[in-house]
């Protein structure tokens, strides 16, 4: 008599929704599954069945009868239109008050859309970002949940309790309505690609402009690691440059196809950070990095271009030392971006997003997981009102103090000729926002000069157009 038995069901049993499921399994909850083709749960069954108490289904219906009311599905299929799909294969079996959790990677407008639609028929539509991969998702996640606060009170505790956790305090919060999870979810992944830029920059300076081997380099990023860099990210840049090919003996970095890929979210930052007019230039330089990195066809017609030969620096190890606060440095502009991108989603779209709780639940479970967070979420303890993290006098001060050795190593990056798209433009954004002038009043200028676009002035206000004929 399988009535009703499980607490959560899981539909869609890949990578993800396996280990999601065993994941609730092991941790007590009676966890339904279903998946497209059964012989995957059966598989499943066979494989993992011993782990916890596991309810499996070869049909929507009986899947859906052996949810405990109010039901809380979860679908964890690809993102886009294999979502719909299953969103419409089961929104009619369910009833008032049920949830649907969506744990792909899914749009936030799609998002939006989804949770929309469902209420009217009474349903709660939970779109639910899930960092961690494949390994997070088993053994803990950092999971970003978006909704209706009466879904998070009937779903929140069990997701608080297959989170990862982080000095015992979950990494799990309901983070606002509707979209808002899935959107933090992405500007996440956002952040991850800019800190995957800085630390390839780290790398190619230290390479060339350091004249370090990868094997050096391994030893350095060790180092930064066990200090204010330590970090998932750094730890297995460590680990990717000690790794020797296996087949050539060569270092693994030298084997690699040097064209970086994606699968799309950094991408939708960037495209949401320009509809909203926030400047994620890390983000956006990360992206643009990566498509340039792909261009095959682009990189070998400007090869013959000329340029300043790569030459080590004289003092490779002070060199070293100034390539770590440049990518500190760099690391707090993007965070900086990345969280205004979050409070400029949360006024648009009305979440009230509290951000302090953004670098809560990033602390642990997450690709970009890092000491680092905490410090953010002290700095917006202090001031839910700071305007950007580099005005928290913490912050400020590293910085400050980083500001030389960034802008040597930049300098050193453009004498040698190593491009530096994501520490340069990091130092651009600190530059301009402590700027007490920007060319941007020549910009209005030349507005109104061709198309009357009109300009305000410093000293009245109102705005004004200058009849460029008649004052010529
Ligand atoms: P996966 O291993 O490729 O599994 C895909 C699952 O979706 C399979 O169970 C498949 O069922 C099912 N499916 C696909 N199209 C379907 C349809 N039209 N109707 C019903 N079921 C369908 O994918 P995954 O890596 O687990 O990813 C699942 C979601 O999690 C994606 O949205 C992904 O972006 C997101 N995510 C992935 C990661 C990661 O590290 N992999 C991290 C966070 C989030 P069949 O067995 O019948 O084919």
């Amino acid at each position: 008599t399988n009535q009703a038995a499980a607490q959560i069901g899981v539909t869609g049993l890949g990578v993800m929704g396996r280990n999601l499921a065993r994941n609730f399994a092991r941790h007590g909850y009676p966890t339904a599954l279903h998946n497209r083709t059964t012989a995957r749960t059966d598989a499943i069954m066979a494989e993992f069945g011993h782990e916890g108490t596991f309810v499996p289904s070869h049909t929507a219906q009986e899947f859906v009868a052996s949810l405990e009311r109010p039901r809380r599905l979860v679908i964890m299929v690809n993102a886009g239109a294999a979502t719909d799909a299953v969103i419409e294969e089961f929104a009619p079996l369910l009833e008032p008050g049920d949830m649907i959790i969506d744990g792909g990677n899914a749009h936030f407008a799609d998002t939006r859309r989804r949770e929309a639609a469902l209420r009217e028929s009474g349903l709660h539509f939970v779109g639910m970002g899930v960092s961690g991969g494949e390994e997070g998702a088993l053994n803990g996640p950092s999971i970003m949940p978006g909704g209706s606060a009466e879904s998070y009170a009937a779903l929140g505790p069990m997701l608080e309790t297959i989170s990862a956790k982080v000095d015992g305090v979950p990494c799990a919060t309901h983070v606002g309505p509707d979209g808002a999870g899935h959107f933090v979810k992405m500007v996440h992944n956002g952040i991850e690609y800019a800190d995957m830029q800085l630390i390839a920059e780290a790398y190619d300076l230290l390479r060339y402009a350091g004249g370090y081997s990868p094997a050096q380099i391994a030893d350095i990023f060790r180092t930064w690691n066990s200090g204010r860099l330590d970090s998932y990210l750094i730890e297995i840049t460590a680990e990717v440059l000690a790794h020797t090919d296996a087949k050539t003996g060569r270092p693994f970095v030298d084997v690699v196809a040097d064209a970086a890929e994606q699968k799309g979210t950094g991408r939708w930052t960037v495209q949401i950070a320009l509809d909203l007019g926030t400047p994620v230039s890390g983000i956006a330089e990360a992206v643009f990095a990566r498509s340039l990195s792909g261009h095959g066809d682009l990189r070998a017609a400007a090869r013959d271009l000329a340029g300043p030969s790569r030459e080590a620096v004289a003092d490779p190890d002070s060199f070293a030392d100034k390539v770590e606060q440049a990518l500190y440095a760099s690391k707090i502009v993007s965070y900086a971006q990345g969280w205004n991108m979050i409070a400029a989603g949360s006024e648009e779209y009305g979440w009230d997003i509290d951000l302090g709780q953004m670098a809560v639940i990033w602390r642990g479970g997450c690709i970009i997981r890092a000491k680092f967070l905490d410090r953010i979420r002290s700095a917006y303890e202090s001031n839910p009102q700071l305007p950007t993290l580099l005005a928290d006098p913490d912050f400020a001060a590293e910085v400050t103090a980083a500001q030389n050795a960034w802008r040597d190593v930049v300098a050193t990056a453009v004498g040698s000729g190593i491009p530096v798209p994501g520490f340069s433009a990091a130092l651009a954004y600190y530059d301009a926002l402590r700027a007490d002038r920007l060319p941007a009043a020549l910009i209005q200028g030349l507005r109104d000069f061709f198309g009357a676009h009109t300009y305000r002035r410093t000293d009245a206000d109102g705005s004004y157009h200058t009849l460029w004929a008649e004052d010529r």
